[in-house]
């Protein structure tokens, strides 16, 4: 591989001072070290020492400038970045960074605020001396370029502080912990942008702001060094894996950029709109050696400004051929990464008029330097992979370094030498931001004042404040034209004299209505997340790398309005910065109504109101001209003053009562939940940890391991929640875990040595399942009178031991439902785990696992198919009887039809002497379906999803003197699920009368 000489130096020197028509004809400055400035020659010796092969290097990293007053990372590492052994908590980083800014004013550290566990996270700036003075005065335009309104969206004064701007370009490191290479590698990189002096770093430093956060998972580090270190001490043994990364999910942590619910997200949303930067660079490590999915796969995003998508295609594509002309091996941009969710941390830029970018180096998952033998499909050369990586390599996290600095290091050149088309480029894609009511619509999005769910509407605009987004609120009432609706034309042998309804041509909103406009700059995000999503089966993508949905409104079960129609910008309205509280007590009366449309907000109140009795009502009922749903709450011998300050801090409304209304209730009770979980993943499960938190709902947190354990469950619980476990795991392994016949147990424990692991919770070995005692336990817990409540991969667990009978649930191949949003409908709505909801529920939908329904044990049943036909080829038409002749035609004896969702009543033949027949009372109780084929998808891709049109969604299933609850859907997911929460909600607040309302049949 080539090099650059000493000479070429010498004459590139002459070129940047004099002309460009020199060796190096494109007038860049070449990579290449400055030969005035002494190397650090020890350090330089172990780079080259653990770098496993010279082109596994770059004449940026191959040496170390040395610097007289500037530590470098090995004062805090013991060794240089990236080398074997060495793998350093966040606290060092962090206490490198901060040596660093003082020992140069070319650094600054900044705090970025806390994670869950209440770790540090932070910030580096890294720029010349002036541009860090100048910080200030840089960002103010940098913020106007950001809201061009400021300027009334004039190009020359664009153009004016475009000329005077640095650009921030913010890069974030490892946020998925056993990627572990990206801080060491931050670190040198910190060190090289505030040292070296050579021509092509000091144009970074001089032109560019470089701002890094080393960790963004912190928690999920600390415990990935702990683990590492354990390794060290332990080389023979296998090591435990992460099971818990950050407090509540681990790998999801990169699909949180929509609800964000984790701090981390929130952190670096902030610190990236902040600081109005144009750039949010991301770095991994799964793909050898540098997959920069910036460019990936289609199909894109089509939120996205087409702007961004050039800007995409040329920083990836410089990134290639830079550093394949170092002849670094396996550097490429495209790839199967898809482009289409703004779930991933890094398009928090791209919905924010910045440029998303995101590395996959190679990592080892700790420091060990390890042989690494790659899939073919890992090496192939393909059309956009000319370089492909080895098949067959030594691979060290020195080489992992190497790559990470090199590709960033020849990026950031190319961002600071046309640092004023990028900067240009954010400044029209904020114009075009709040141009977009005009130029391409909608004008707003409305959530009108009178949505009865206004505590999950107020759940839906805090996640738009969140995201920075401007919300107005309407003073009077107004009325917006709709778009002309299209005349469907009849199809071939339809009859065209149907008379149809004349569709509405204007909607009307109340007072107070949320407005959140277009023209603004970023109405981009507000606008993916509202809008609907359209993923086609013929897309040449056959494997989405996410969801393919997640159209906010139906995932929350909110009213969302797209207008089209701009006079809605005139409307007077004000700027909403903080929602206002809508709860508390209206009226007079000792008797205090809560009408329940499915806010999750009521089982936070059923908790905090301990000494409160409350009651729900069975049935719809009115009070005056006032109607109140099933469910609703009657809350009685409550302190009127509490109730209106929990009510207020929650937004729920409460009507007072001056009597009783005549309706059957049954108590509302706090349940007692154990929560489980297994030692096999706890992704799934996080969200749903996360979710209760958040209401404010206790529980007790075990193992299954630890709940076999328990030797009475039925004495100190009433509820087991059994979130999916992901990873498709199957009933046995669920029950039998990882085997304990070979190998050494995989401690998951607080130790001296592992002072960040144990704290959610803890095992001696984490590899024993459930076991069959732990079966044994949950069945009697259940036959005693409890309540197991299991979603999607733990459904089909419970049905495979024994619970739940009559239902059988299979997986289909054929079916492609990839993350999307489907329509479901109400089947039982006296069932009180669907108190609140309306018939149609819109729910995530992954692939799910497909139920049938039957009464009798050991049967599935096949879908109905109304074409078909039972009468033989014979005389007459097709619904004339059959006809024997010498007979006198018998009639045919009616057979009860059933719907795909509804438990069959059995036969007379069937019940004959049949011990199989599963008595009225102990079938399964179907609550929500899913919807007819035609109406399944609501969002996203549904493909053959005629497999589970009609089928169960959830049922609820009598068992013993117990209950099982069985979702076919994920009902608590990323907390972008609010919509179908309460269906977990109300079966705890309902778990003692999950019977009300049940109808039995007399067969
Ligand atoms: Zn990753």
């Amino acid at each position: 591989m080539a090099r650059p000489s000493r000479l070429s130096f010498a004459l590139f020197a002459c070129a940047a001072l004099f002309s460009s028509a020199t060796a190096f004809a494109d007038g860049d400055t070449q990579p290449a070290r400055d030969p005035k400035q002494p190397v650090d020659e020890a350090y330089t010796a172990k780079i080259q020492k653990y770098t496993t092969a010279p082109y596994f290097s770059s004449p940026l990293v191959d040496y170390l400038p040395a610097s007289k007053n500037v530590p470098t990372p090995e004062v805090v590492l013991g060794d240089i970045a990236g080398a074997p052994g060495i793998l350093p908590y966040a606290e060092d980083v962090y206490k490198y960074m901060r040596l660093l800014e003082k020992a140069t004013p070319r650094v600054k550290v900044f705090s970025i605020g806390t994670t869950e566990e209440g770790r540090q996270m932070i910030a580096v700036a890294v720029s010349s001396e002036s541009n860090l003075k100048n910080l200030e005065q840089n960002h103010q335009r940098l913020a106007k370029l950001a809201d061009p309104r400021t300027f009334q969206l004039n190009d020359a004064e664009a153009d004016k502080l475009v000329a005077e701007s640095v650009p921030v370009y913010y890069i974030t490191g490892t946020i998925h912990s056993p990627e572990t290479g990206a801080p060491t590698a931050l670190m040198e990189l910190a060190y090289r942008l505030a040292v070296d002096d050579s021509p092509y770093v000091r144009d970074i430093r001089d032109n560019v702001i470089t701002l890094i956060t080393p960790v963004v998972e912190v928690d999920g580090r600390d415990r990935e060094v702990d683990i590492y270190k354990w390794h060290l001490a332990h080389p023979k043994d296998f090591y435990p894996p992460l099971i818990y990364w950050g407090k509540y999910v681990a790998h999801d942590n990169n699909r949180d950029s929509m609800a964000v619910k984790l701090k981390l997200t929130e952190n670096v949303l902030n610190t990236y709109v902040g600081w109005d930067a144009q750039v949010l660079h991301d770095l991994h490590e799964s793909v050898p050696y540098l997959y920069d999915n910036t460019v990936g796969d289609g199909p894109y995003n089509a939120w996205v400004d087409p702007i961004l998508v050039d800007e995409w295609q040329m920083v990836g594509a410089r990134n290639v051929a830079d550093m394949t002309k170092f002849g670094m091996p396996g550097v490429f941009t495209h790839g199967d990464f898809d482009t289409w969710s703004p779930g991933y941390l890094m398009f928090i830029a791209a919905m924010h008029n910045g440029i998303s970018r995101l590395y996959e180096t190679f990592g080892n998952d700790g420091a060990d330097t390890r042989e690494r033998t790659l899939e073919p499909d890992e090496y192939a050369r393909t059309w956009y992979r000319a370089n492909p990586p080895l098949p067959k390599a030594l691979w060290s996290q020195r080489n992992n370094n190497n790559y990470e600095e090199t590709g960033l290091l020849t990026t950031l050149h190319y961002f600071s030498d046309n640092r004023r088309m990028f900067l240009k480029n954010f400044y029209l894609k904020s114009k075009r931001s709040i141009e977009k009511p005009t130029t391409e619509g909608p004008a707003a999005y409305v959530l009108p004042s009178d949505d009865p769910r206004s505590t999950v509407q107020a759940d839906l605009l805090r996640v738009m404040l969140k995201q920075h987004v401007e919300i107005s609120r309407a003073t009077s009432a107004f009325t917006v034209a709709l778009p002309p609706k299209k005349e469907k034309k009849p199809k071939p042998g339809e009859s065209e004299e149907k008379p149809k309804a004349a569709a509405p041509t204007s909607r009307s909103f109340p007072a107070g209505s949320y407005v959140i406009r277009m023209d603004q700059p970023y109405s981009r995000v507000a606008d993916a997340l509202l809008d609907y999503q359209y993923w086609s089966p013929d897309d040449p993508q056959k494997t989405p790398y996410d969801d393919t949905a997640w159209t906010f409104g139906e995932m929350f079960g909110v009213q969302v309005a797209r207008v089209t129609d701009s006079k809605v910008l005139n409307v007077p309205m004000e700027r909403v910065t903080e929602l206002p509280a809508a709860g508390g007590i209206q009226g007079d009366g000792s008797l205090f109504a809560i009408d329940n449309h499915a806010e999750p907000a009521l089982a936070t109140l059923r908790y905090r109101l301990k000494g409160a009795s409350i009651d729900a009502a069975e049935e719809p009922f009115r009070v005056a001209d006032r109607k109140f749903n099933r469910g609703t709450f009657l809350i009685r011998s409550a302190n009127r003053a509490d109730l209106d300050a929990a009510a207020k801090s929650l937004g729920l409304r409460v009507v007072a009562l001056s009597s009783a209304p005549n309706v059957k209730t049954h108590p509302v009770r706090a349940p007692r939940i154990l929560y489980i979980h297994t030692w096999i993943s706890t992704q799934m499960e996080g969200w749903w940890r996360l979710a209760l938190d958040d209401l404010q709902i206790p529980y007790d947190y075990a193992s299954t391991q630890a709940l076999a354990k328990i030797p009475d469950l039925n004495a100190k619980y009433d509820v087991i929640l059994f979130p999916p476990v992901g990873w498709n795991s199957s009933s046995t392994t669920i029950i039998d875990g990882l085997p304990t016949n070979w190998g050494n147990p995989l401690p998951w424990l607080n130790t001296p040595q592992t002072p960040n692991l144990g704290k959610v919770d803890s095992t001696p070995d984490m590899r024993p399942g459930l076991g069959w005692e732990g079966v044994a336990k949950l069945q009697d817990f259940v036959a005693k009178g409890g309540v197991l409540l299991t979603s999607t991969d733990t459904s089909q667990f419970a049905l495979a031991i024994g619970l739940g009978n009559g239902v059988t649930a299979t997986k289909s191949d054929k079916m492609k439902i990839v993350g999307a949003i489907v329509g479901t409908r109400l089947v039982d709505p006296a069932s009180p785990i669907v108190y609140g909801y309306d018939e149609k529920v819109s729910a995530y939908c992954d692939n799910d696992p497909i139920f049938s329904v039957n009464s009798l044990l050991w049967s599935h049943r096949r879908r109905l198919d109304s074409d078909s036909n039972n009468r033989p080829t014979g005389r007459g038409t097709k619904d004339d009887p059959d006809y024997v002749v010498g007979r006198i035609a018998t009639e045919i004896p009616e057979q009860p039809e059933h719907q795909q969702w509804e438990v069959p009543i059995p036969t007379d033949e069937q019940r004959d002497n049949n011990p199989r027949v599963i008595p009225p009372t102990d079938r399964a109780r179907i609550v929500l379906r899913y919807a007819d084929s035609k109406d399944l998808l609501i969002s996203g891709l549904v493909e053959n999803g005629g497999e589970i049109a009609q089928h169960p969604a959830v049922v609820d299933v009598p068992s013993g003197n117990g209950h099982v609850v069985l979702f076919s859907i994920n009902p608590i997911y990323r907390g972008e699920t609010e919509n179908t929460y309460s269906l977990v909600l109300n079966t705890l607040l309902n778990f003692d009368n999950l019977n009300a309302g049940r109808k039995n049949e007399d067969k």
